[in-house]
């Protein structure tokens, strides 16, 4: 293995170490939390060598830089989960049907009436957890807190989708606790059972607090190169 393999690779493995830990600290299972890779704006090498170390799971912000950096490796790993943690625009619903395996960032009605045709059209019908914007922040995407119990209940009966968890982006400047415990008191309201929650700064802690999948980009594979970053 060359430097950047072995790195990665060990990156990996101390994060699932930690993720176990959280949870069985939390009182958890091992093996109940999923560690999402978030690979947005991550060089080509780099994902090569977290698919070296065994990483199937990956998480994407953008409709079109997900395709361009997945769409020809999905021949070559099958067993590829793609997860789309990013806003959804109605005319990239077709395309995010077709590419990503779970949708976490459904968050209004025109959304979903989009997705529950994109699904027909294409026929795939990636699973969807509903973004909360939990701290109710103007510039961040999310439905409110107050109307998500409501809105999950319009996803199933009006538009006919299923929903398996609920996702959140805690404010920078609050205690993610805070976020988590009402993020894993909405899911009981929508009677969901998952939790997207926790990034580089504070997965260990959502895996405490109950997530099903932590989204971690830079702590796993180093800072996201670029202006960007
Ligand atoms: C970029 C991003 C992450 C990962 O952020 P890191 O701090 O690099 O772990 C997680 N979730 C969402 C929604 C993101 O956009």
């Amino acid at each position: 293995m060359d430097d950047l393999a072995s790195r990665l690779a060990q990156s990996r493995a101390a994060i699932l170490e930690r993720i176990n830990a959280a949870a069985k600290a939390g009182g958890r299972p091992s093996g109940s939390v999923t560690l999402t890779a978030v690979s947005k704006q991550q060089p080509d090498e780099r994902i090569e060598a977290m698919l070296a170390a065994g990483q199937r799971v990956f998480g994407e912000n953008r409709v079109q830089e997900a395709q361009a950096r997945w769409e020809h490796r999905r021949g070559q790993w099958p067993d590829l989960e793609l997860r789309l943690i990013g806003p959804l625009q109605t005319n990239k619903a077709d395309a995010a049907c077709a590419l990503f395996d779970v949708i976490e960032t459904l968050d209004r009605d025109k959304l979903a009436s989009a997705l529950a045709r994109a699904m027909d059209k294409t026929g795939r019908r990636p699973r969807l957890f509903i973004q909360v914007n939990t701290g109710r922040e103007a510039q961040k995407a999310g439905i409110d807190p107050g109307e998500a119990a409501a809105f999950a209940e319009r996803c199933r009966e009006t538009h006919g989708l299923a929903i398996e968890g609920l996702m959140c982006i805690p404010p920078e400047a609050e205690p993610a606790s805070l976020h988590f415990a009402l993020l894993a008191q909405l899911a009981r309201d929508c009677s969901v059972e998952r939790l997207s929650m926790g990034m580089s700064a504070d997965y260990e802690l959502a895996a405490r607090m109950g997530a099903s999948a932590v989204r971690v980009g830079s702590a796993l594979f180093g800072a996201r190169p670029g202006p960007a970053a």
